[in-house]
């Protein structure tokens, strides 16, 4: 099998993991997830699709503040490419689809993993001793055999910002609606702060249905964007982030 037909199967298991039952319940930010049914009088552990959300113990976000300092984790090595991209608006954030044909990568040591899609949160899900930051920006990567490693880029808002470019074209074109996809060509590696010094740990997706065998790279330095684009942006989303979540013993590295 080819890699990209292997990768055309995985993001079609991707996709299906959010339509894993006939008909998921809607969920809002403003409720508890693992609670929510579609069934008339819920009984069974199926009944409630989004149960890892409330039962799970190592789930994100989680706040960073923690972490201990390591030299041995292998080096961040985003390779992003500028290509044709869809931007839609899911319901629940902004989201930019990478097409299956995308060159787009990351190597973590001799592990590639292919980028699948970004999409923005605001305020940050990851909070750093306490701190949250105005907005999140999260880069979604898979290996063929399953394997999700999400880099988290956090973004400040400062009145002193210069206007982000990147962040201003994906703005121009973001959708109000859920049934457009504009196009958008964009280098994602824009997006990214000049320094790749991350945050290293295991966690979940921070939406339903929280899956875990996450590995999250939070990057230390944020980005900017001014106070108006993120307006802009909270016209379409505004407190769509998941709080931070018990560490559980987890370990949180810096490198
Ligand atoms: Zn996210």
């Amino acid at each position: 099998m080819t890699s990209f037909i292997k990768n055309a199967i995985f993001i079609t298991s991707l996709l299906a993991t959010s339509t894993a039952f006939a008909a998921d319940p809607h969920w809002t930010y403003d409720e508890e997830w693992d609670n929510l049914s579609n069934a008339t009088a819920p009984t069974k552990a199926t009944d409630f699709p989004y149960a890892e959300c409330g039962l799970g113990q190592k789930q994100s976000p989680i706040d960073l503040g923690a972490a201990k300092a390591v030299t041995s984790t292998n080096a961040l090595k985003p390779t992003y490419k500028s290509e044709a991209l869809t931007v839609v608006n899911n319901g629940h954030s902004i989201k930019v689809n990478v097409p299956a044909t995308t060159k787009s990568v990351l190597s973590i040591g001799s592990e590639q993993y292919t980028l699948l899609q970004y999409h923005v949160h605001a305020p940050s899900e990851h909070v750093v001793g306490g701190k949250i930051y105005a907005a999140e920006i999260h880069f979604v990567h898979g290996t063929p055999d399953g394997k999700l490693a999400v880099v988290g880029v956090l973004v400040d808002a400062p009145a002193t910002a210069k206007a982000n470019v990147e962040f201003q074209n994906l703005l121009n074109v973001a959708p109000k609606n859920t049934t457009d996809a504009p196009a958008l060509t964009a280098n994602p590696a824009k997006l990214l702060p000049s320094t790749s010094k991350f945050y290293l740990y295991s966690g979940s997706l921070t939406t339903p249905p929280c899956t875990e065998g996450v590995n999250w790279y939070v990057l230390q330095k944020p980005i900017q964007i001014t106070p108006a684009q993120l307006t802009t942006f909270e016209t379409l989303y505004s407190g769509n982030a998941r709080a931070a979540q018990a560490l559980n013993g987890r370990q949180v590295l810096a490198k």
